[in-house]
């Protein structure tokens, strides 16, 4: 594995030779805290080390964060755009296979790029074109075609819209739809995972079929409404983290990168990006990697919808196939 300049990992793709910096920057905030707040949290980011970025059409940080890339290329802190890894995702009212390119064209305007390094499909489920609410409104939803839409994914890279593609939320099933009908094979699965929701299942199946996962919420997304202090105030990882001089947060986001697993987490301030940072030259013991291991699990995010008389996605449990 090389690294970037500040020492982070970096994972290749197999198929194109794409470096991803295994740690990114988070940019879906809760509470909303304005576009200029966004920009500044990002190009601090960027003084720090952090070069992967990750966004969303629904998260509107796209223009923040590609302001900031301008910025930062302005005064000089980066030299070139290719020195970063810019991740964004479809949402699910653009998950029509005629809509997803132009929405891809859209995401590359505001974020000021001429292409992407990696674009997901943010769910595994689709809704009416033009519809922006989270949670989906049941008479909004809609299941996702998955042949169209994949199609349309494999497109965007090959017009060189994006360097790669890949999905979010998917859980093995969906995978297995998707893999069966792929010519370019998923090079991600984005999905929610940290101490008190290991995906062992997921991620079993991701690497034997050469699919990056990455966590996101690696913190239990404390202080949002998805998210709880589950993570942060776990006793297990609070006396690891005690044990070793370290965070119970850097204490996660080390066990997630021991897994092999890529991360995404958000902090706006400061000392907890160091912090966050702080994760790659030390180590945890069997007898910790062990405890962790027993941790009573339970998912934090429910999902984006949650009954429906469209297709099979009636529930949260339908969304996800069980894991
Ligand atoms: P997270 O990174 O687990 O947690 C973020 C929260 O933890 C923020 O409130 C942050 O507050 C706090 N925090 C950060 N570092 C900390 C530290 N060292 N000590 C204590 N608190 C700390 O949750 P997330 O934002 O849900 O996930 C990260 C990113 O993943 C998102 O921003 C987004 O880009 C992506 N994501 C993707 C999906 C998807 O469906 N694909 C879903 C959710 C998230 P401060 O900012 O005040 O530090």
């Amino acid at each position: 594995m090389g690294s970037t300049s500040f020492g982070i990992p970096e994972h290749r793709f197999g198929s194109n030779g794409e470096k991803m910096p295994v740690l990114g920057f988070g940019t879906a905030v809760f509470p909303p805290v304005g576009a200029e707040a966004t920009k500044m949290a990002i190009l601090q980011s960027i003084k720090l080390g952090y070069r992967h970025f990750d966004t969303a059409a629904k998260y509107g940080s796209e223009q923040p964060l590609g302001e900031a890339i301008q910025e930062a290329l302005s005064i000089g802190l980066i030299q070139s755009r290719d020195e970063l890894f810019i991740t964004t995702k479809l949402w699910c009212g653009d998950a029509h296979g005629d809509l997803v390119v132009p929405a891809l064209k859209r995401s590359l305007q505001n974020l000021k790029l001429e292409y992407l390094d990696l674009f997901l499909i943010h769910w595994p489920v689709s809704c009416k074109p033009g519809t922006y609410e989270f949670p989906i409104k049941e008479e909004n939803f809609l299941p996702m075609d998955f042949n169209s839409v994949w199609a349309a994914m494999e497109e965007c890279q090959r017009l060189n819209l994006t360097k790669s593609i890949g999905v979010s939320n998917f859980s093995c099933k969906k995978l297995t739809d998707i893999l069966a009908i792929a010519n370019i094979p998923p090079a991600v699965n984005q999905v929610e995972m940290n101490p008190m929701w290991q995906q062992k299942k997921l991620r079993e199946f991701c690497r034997a079929n050469g699919i990056f996962l990455t966590a996101y919420s690696p913190l239990g997304a404390n202080g949002t409404f998805w998210g709880s202090d589950r993570v942060l105030e776990c006793e297990v990882l609070k006396e690891i983290a005690k044990a070793k001089g370290k965070t119970a947060a850097q204490v996660s986001l080390r066990w997630i990168y021991e897994q092999g697993v890529g991360v995404i987490v958000k902090s706006f301030n400061g000392e907890r990006m160091k912090q966050n940072l702080g994760i790659f030259d030390w180590s945890l013991d069997e007898d910790e990697l062990k405890k962790i291991d027993e941790l009573p699990q339970s998912r934090g995010v429910t999902g984006v919808a949650y009954t429906s008389k469209y297709g099979p996605f009636r529930t949260v449990e339908d969304i996800w196939d069980g894991e």
